[in-house]
């Protein structure tokens, strides 16, 4: 592994990593992420992951895949495309996977096969842990990897061939986990828990000290794969783009939970203006 240097996150960092529009941007100069998830089986994955999009800075949030009707009626401001990533025009970066079940693969290879930022989440990456690193050797744009803990462990297995490592063993060795998976695949990972590690292949860490425990509940890792993506499509670089969605998801979920409540994956997405109040 390289040498690391760790940094924690805090609210100073977020004016130099949220984009702001220029007095003469369009949305397409904003940047139009692309979401390729969901399925007949997790439709409501995609909704989720457009929400988090939608509220990421980017001008314009491009759907593909099957869960267009319900995506459109609960967020109409999303643009649909026909068919999988390789012909959806305009897109600056690509968010591949949540709920995308058996689309998984054939969404992956398209996405890759684009020469912008990619991030893979969720069904994305058992893929991506069947293919191994190999499958990013071609690409010439970043990659995003955006683990839980189990998916962390499959990757692993993935680069080096032994079976999953238990996932006690990794929640101890988070920022270790981090780092190895960064360095195997040549990409930034985003590995998600109680605390939130990003490490770049460089060998930069950064720790996301915003969040609470009320975020563990289904369909908040979608929210931030899309919030994630509609910051690299924004133009930020894989590591900011990852630490600035950590840390803003964290604080939606702080928000969102304020009275000490339970809170749904949507609500999330819903207090993300709120979080983003706290660049200064
Ligand atoms: P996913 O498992 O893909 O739905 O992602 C879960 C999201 O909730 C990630 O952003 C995690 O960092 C966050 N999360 C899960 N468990 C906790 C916890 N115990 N404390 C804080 N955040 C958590
Ligand atoms: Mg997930």
């Amino acid at each position: 592994l390289p040498p690391a240097s760790v940094t924690s996150l805090q609210d100073e960092d977020l004016a130099a990593l949220l984009p702001v529009p220029g007095t003469e941007s369009d949305k397409y100069r904003r940047g139009v992420v692309g979401i390729a998830a969901g399925s007949a089986r997790y439709p409501g994955a995609a909704v989720l992951s457009v929400a988090g999009a939608l509220r990421g800075g980017a001008g314009a949030v491009r759907y593909v895949g099957t869960a267009a009707e319900e995506v459109v009626r609960r967020f109409p401001e999303t643009l649909v495309t026909e068919g999988g990533p390789a012909g959806a025009g305009r897109v600056q970066a690509w968010v591949v996977g949540p709920g995308s079940g058996d689309g998984a693969e054939q969404a992956l290879r398209e996405a890759l096969a684009a020469e912008v930022p990619v991030l893979v989440d969720a069904d994305g990456l058992t893929e991506l842990a069947r293919l191994g690193p190999d499958a990013l050797r071609e690409r010439t744009a970043p990659t995003l990897l955006t683990p839980h803990t189990g998916e962390a462990a499959r990757l692993l297995a993935g680069a080096t061939g032994d079976a999953p490592p238990p996932a006690e063993e990794l929640a101890a060795a988070r920022l270790v986990t981090a780092r190895r998976l960064a360095a195997a695949y040549r990409a930034t990972v985003l590995l998600k828990g109680s605390t939130t590690v990003i490490a770049d292949p460089s060998g930069e860490v950064r720790v996301n000290p915003t969040g609470t425990s009320w975020l563990a509940t289904a369909g908040s890792g979608d929210v931030l794969s899309g919030l994630a993506g509609s910051l690299l499509a924004a133009g930020l670089p894989p590591l900011d783009a990852a630490s600035a969605a950590a840390y803003l998801h964290g604080l939606a979920g702080r928000h969102a939970a304020e009275p000490g409540h339970p809170i749904a994956a949507l609500d999330i997405a819903t207090a993300l203006p709120t979080a983003w109040r706290h660049r200064r």
